[in-house]
């Protein structure tokens, strides 16, 4: 069987497309503002694409980079005078923070308005009762994939593997909206490979170089990786690629699978307040 590839490109410069009109038709540019505490390169990086790709769109970005050694009471001061600024529509702060920062003191700061990323407690528990509000990036970016690959998650069985708050349980909820059976895995799980197998929708968000290969891959299966490891300098996913070529019906590939569809999903979370805020 030849796996089809899930190109996260094409679907990441279709969205893109079709925000601008989107941010054509508003009367002021929609902003965005990236908080990046300290300089972990990993995060340097992120940053620096997030705010290139708002300049491409005619989108405003601001990027605000404290010290290191920014007290969480400084970094609250920081987000709510973000949340006071009129062309603001979208606060991000780049995670992960220092270890001396009370992280989700910061996340419950941020105007749930203005919450692009979907971490707020008020966002979260509407993507639990399956209200509008900005959704996670990287699980929502997850969804427009299957969807404009014309695959409907209902009736399937999907496993994501990983319960994280930003990626493994908003999946899972996204894809029981959408009708799929979920299971959900993680370092506790007895016997991982027996529940993988019987994916037809597997998720991979462990965060583990190659770890799941042949054993945990059922025949047709689609696969996702949205796993970010570097190795020697190479980023691999958590999936073995071999495997997946070999034996998955579809699969994403890294890069260029689920990653660039994350900050596709960030323009747009962005875009969407700004409609909002503007009316
Ligand atoms: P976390 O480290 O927060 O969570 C990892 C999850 O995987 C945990 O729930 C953990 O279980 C589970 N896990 C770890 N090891 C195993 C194992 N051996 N067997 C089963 N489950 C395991 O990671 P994130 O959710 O933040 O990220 C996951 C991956 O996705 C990373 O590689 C990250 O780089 C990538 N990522 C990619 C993005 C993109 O844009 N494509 C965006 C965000 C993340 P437990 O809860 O029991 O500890």
């Amino acid at each position: 069987m030849s796996a089809r590839i899930l190109d996260g490109k094409r679907v990441r410069d279709e969205i893109l497309a079709e925000l601008r009109p989107r941010i054509a038709a508003l009367p002021r540019p929609p902003g965005l503002a990236v908080v990046l505490v300290g300089n972990d390169p990993a995060s340097e990086i992120y940053v620096r694409n997030k705010v290139k790709t708002c300049g491409e769109l005619g989108m405003f970005s601001e990027k605000l980079t404290p010290p290191a050694s920014i007290s969480t009471g400084e970094l609250l001061d920081l987000v709510r005078q973000l949340n006071a600024r009129p062309e603001i529509d979208g606060i991000l702060v780049q995670m992960p923070l220092p270890a001396h920062i009370d992280s989700r003191a910061v996340l419950h700061a941020v105007d749930p308005a203005k919450d692009v990323d979907g971490f707020h407690p008020l966002n979260a528990g509407k993507l639990v009762e399956n209200a509008p509000a900005p959704r996670p990036c990287t699980p929502n970016g997850v969804m427009e994939l299957l969807r404009r690959n014309g695959i409907d998650p209902a009736g399937k069985r999907a496993v994501v593997v990983g319960r994280s708050d930003i990626v493994g349980k908003p999946m899972a909820l996204l894809l029981l909206h959408a009708n799929a059976t979920v299971t959900i895995c993680h370092s506790r799980t007895s016997n991982l490979a027996r529940e993988c197998e019987r994916a037809d929708i597997l998720v991979a968000a462990l965060g583990r170089p190659a770890f799941l290969g042949r054993d945990h891959i059922g025949p047709g299966a689609i696969l996702i990786d949205v796993g970010i490891n570097r190795v020697d300098g190479k980023v691999v996913g958590d999936i073995d690629e071999a495997a997946a070529r070999e034996l998955a019906s579809a699969y994403t590939p890294v890069p260029g699978g689920v990653g660039p569809l994350t900050i596709a999903m960030l323009m747009r979370n962005t875009v969407e307040s700004a409609e909002r805020r503007v009316r």
